[in-house]
């Protein structure tokens, strides 16, 4: 498909953007990047996916001892700080010294908890199984579907019991149980794409939790499928022009768009957001 035609398309990361705020669809669309600065914590985040990627591995070569799989985690931190600059090239172009140092320290220090949490998933479940939750089949995929007008990037696609289930690597904070229901509506819109994409159902996804090494398997229900349809409508609505209503929410605290964001009008269909 055209470039020109997918960028028409709804897209996932729009949907994660609309729960945290529904204009700032409506600013990214109108070319307002959210161009996120490189500062050691924006690093953190970048690190930590790159080592969460590295976990099946750290996993399969330890003796399921926390031991062991903690001194396999720092072999693969040392891979993710020879590779990162290689990886993101452009973004960590000209980066000080510090800013890397900063980051490398605080992931480091996480470590020691992501080691005792996988640890007691492979007590748990078994070491085979946490694997194939988590072994990346491809990492960031572009797909898309046109039935349901939508294209989504995520972390990775997993094979999980012979289907491809999708996997999202989250670098903030985990919740107590369960998933955060923006990643519920994420992983929810990325099994309807890959089921369009495969042909086959996806019942459940994972979501990683990288800085504690937390996996939740997540049951896809039609009410989050229903919830992704509805916002890719409101999406569609956002990009024809217009402006969802104000409200001040936590994403205000640290949001790029604050200098645009001053009226608080907004359109009459701005009502539905
Ligand atoms: S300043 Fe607040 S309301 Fe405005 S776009 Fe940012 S997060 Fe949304």
């Amino acid at each position: 498909m055209p470039l020109i035609d997918l960028k028409l398309h709804a897209n996932v990361s729009e949907l994660t953007l609309y729960l945290k705020c529904p204009r700032q669809v409506y600013y990214t669309y109108r070319k307002h990047e959210l161009a996120p600065e490189i500062t050691p914590e924006y690093l953190e985040h970048m690190m930590l996916k790159e080592l969460a990627i590295g976990y099946p591995d750290a996993i399969e070569r330890a003796k399921a001892d926390e031991h062991d799989i903690h001194d396999q985690l720092n072999i693969e931190m040392e891979r993710v700080k020879a590779e990162l600059e290689l990886i993101y090239s452009t973004e960590l172009r000209d980066l000080p010294f510090k800013v890397l140092e900063t980051a490398e320290n605080v992931v480091s220090e996480q470590i020691e908890r992501i080691a005792t949490n996988l640890s007691e998933a492979i007590s748990k479940y078994g070491q085979e199984e946490i694997i194939q939750m988590i072994r990346p089949y491809r990492t960031e995929p572009v797909l898309h579907s046109d039935k349901l007008k939508m294209t989504g990037i995520p972390s990775a696609i997993v094979n999980y019991r012979e289907k491809m289930v999708p996997l999202s690597i989250r670098t903030g904070k985990c919740p107590d149980s369960g998933v955060w229901r923006n990643d519920r509506i994420h992983i929810a819109a990325i099994a309807m794409l890959l089921e369009d994409n495969y042909e086959d159902s996806v019942e459940h996804g994972f979501v990683q939790y990288a800085r504690h090494g937390n996996i939740r398997k997540v049951k896809i229900k039609p009410e989050d499928r229903r919830q992704v349809l509805k916002i890719r409508s409101r999406i569609d609505i956002i990009k024809d022009g217009n402006l969802p209503e104000r409200k001040e929410v936590p994403a205000c605290n640290y949001c790029n768009f604050t200098k645009f964001c001053t009226t608080t009008k907004s359109s009459l269909a701005s009502k539905l957001f």
